[in-house]
């Protein structure tokens, strides 16, 4: 039989807290990302390092998870698309109640996590909160001057006067004549 424990590298027993109050355990280590997180053009990607520090406390209606996660995400530049690369560091707390609990059994499924026996799934908490700290515009630089409209060349490689000609069709009819004019016969 394939457990939680087996699949996920973010599910935690907590056996070893045996439902004392105040019991708690350490975990810090780096784990591979069970899969993607974000969007496609930027996120942490499937198999990418995230550094956990996490504490689990035992309290009386279940385990607390308490600590800090960091992960790097990588995508690209919104107006440039130009490689990023920015090291996400947040936060996370969640309770997870036991089974059985009084708060499991007055609280709705999606209200409060809860444990599978003694196994804490901390997957959906650590997503919800590197996600949470991606930005909606994702920038090389904040002022990131983007692409020339004209040409598509970013901004930053090109000189300071570029530019592009641009001929006014009113001016374009009086061009052909002169044209017209030089190949003509000499007057
Ligand atoms: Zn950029
Ligand atoms: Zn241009």
């Amino acid at each position: 039989m394939t457990t939680a424990h087996d699949r996920a590298p973010l599910v935690f027993d907590t056996t070893e807290l045996g439902r004392t109050s105040g019991t708690t355990m350490h975990v810090a280590r780096e784990i591979a990302a069970p899969e993607a997180y974000g969007v496609a053009v930027y996120g942490v990607p499937s198999s990418a390092p995230i550094d956990l520090d996490v504490r689990f406390t035992a309290v009386s209606e279940g385990v607390l998870a308490d600590g800090e996660v960091e992960a790097v995400a990588e995508g690209e530049c919104a107006r440039c698309l130009a490689p990023v690369r920015d090291t996400l560091r947040v936060h996370v707390q969640e309770l997870y109640a036991y089974e059985g609990s009084v708060t499991d059994a007055t609280t709705d499924a999606d209200e409060i996590l809860r444990l599978d026996g003694d196994l804490l799934d901390l997957e959906p908490a650590v997503r919800d909160a590197l996600v949470l700290a991606m930005p909606v515009t994702p920038l090389c630089r904040p002022d990131c001057p983007g692409l020339c409209a004209e040409c598509g060349v970013p901004w930053d490689d090109l000189p300071d006067d570029h530019g592009h000609e641009t001929v006014d069709p009113r001016w374009a009819g009086l061009e052909k004549l002169r044209l017209a004019d030089t190949d003509g016969e000499p007057k």
